[in-house]
């Protein structure tokens, strides 16, 4: 990485190369498409607008954006088409709940498509049979009201943000607690999703790259120790995601040092959702020499740039 060079106010310009004030690749986002709240079009221009040069855009379990942000990508911005897998891994007869970051892949094979596929099908029945145990106990909740609040596919999320909307709870995350539709509670309905084997060999065999997402994130529930990382780098993983905005210090220098043992690539990204979280655009990033690395391990797709000159 080049410096930005002396003179320190100036401001970046696109094709300047270096890490001025702002970062320049974002390879975790989401859109419209699943949980979040920008449509994929206009997410390509808060990108360019961000001083992003490279950006991932990776939807829960769906390519479905792809077509849209390509087709809005600005002068200067390259899109890399990917997507966060939900998966699972068993750890002493415990069931922990993974992503997967899966870049570059051939949206069209069929294995792996059907897979994204029953995924969202299990998301959305799951949404559904949620929102069936709350109206059963009484509560103002319907299926019309929590899809409408959804664009893409509907999920957890978009049953609580009804809670919400209905009064039953002051905050999306007090619908996540357990005495709602958190894990366990009387309303949460168990998911379906492929273990975390299947999921990095479908990868592969689509021709992508695959990045553990937010391995380490205590925050957000259980995490898997390093045994478990050491044998999805046997299986195939490319990279680990470090820099993200819910690890800690600690998390990421541990991570940091088990990449470099295993010969994992690390990345950086924000995991950017639009307003529903405190991250913007390039809040965390990841080097061009990584870039390269995860690009020249794929075969699957090629990144998409935008018109030039
Ligand atoms: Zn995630
Ligand atoms: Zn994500």
């Amino acid at each position: 990485m080049r410096p930005h060079p002396p003179g320190g106010e100036a401001p970046h310009r696109a094709g300047c190369g270096c890490q001025h004030g702002r970062v320049s690749i974002d390879l975790h986002t989401h859109s419209t498409a699943s949980d979040g709240l920008v449509e994929p079009g206009e997410l390509m221009g808060l990108a360019a607008e961000a001083g992003l040069t490279v950006v991932a855009l990776t939807d829960h379990d769906t390519t479905a954006g792809h077509g849209r942000a390509a087709a809005a990508l600005p002068p200067g911005l390259t899109l890399v088409p990917g997507a966060e897998i939900s998966c699972y891994v068993e750890v002493d007869g415990r069931s922990v709940s993974l992503h997967v970051l899966a870049y570059l892949f051939d949206a069209t094979e069929p294995a792996f498509a059907s897979v994204r596929a029953q995924i969202r099908e299990h998301r959305a029945t799951r949404a559904r049979q949620m929102v069936r145990l709350l109206a059963d106990a009484g509560h103002p909740v319907t299926w019309e009201q929590v899809s409408e609040l959804a664009a893409g596919t509907v999920g957890r999320p978009h049953v609580a943000a009804a809670m919400v909307e209905a009064g039953l709870v002051p905050t999306v995350s007090a619908a996540f607690s357990r005495e709602w539709i958190g894990a366990s509670g009387p309303y949460w309905v168990g998911k379906w999703q492929p273990d975390v084997w299947q999921t990095l060999s479908l990868i592969r065999a689509a021709g992508g790259v695959s990045v553990f997402a937010h391995p380490y994130a205590s925050r957000r529930g259980v995490t898997v120790g390093p045994d478990v990382i050491e044998r999805m780098t046997a299986a195939g993983l490319t990279g680990v995601e470090v820099d993200h905005p819910d690890h800690d210090s600690d998390e990421r220098r541990r991570l940091r040092g088990l990449a470099a043992d295993l010969d994992l690539v690390t990345t950086g990204s924000s995991d950017f959702h639009g307003s529903s979280k405190p991250q913007g655009l390039g809040a965390e990033s990841t080097s061009p020499a990584t870039y390269e690395r995860l690009v020249a391990a794929a075969s699957g797709a090629r990144p998409i740039t935008g018109p030039t000159g």
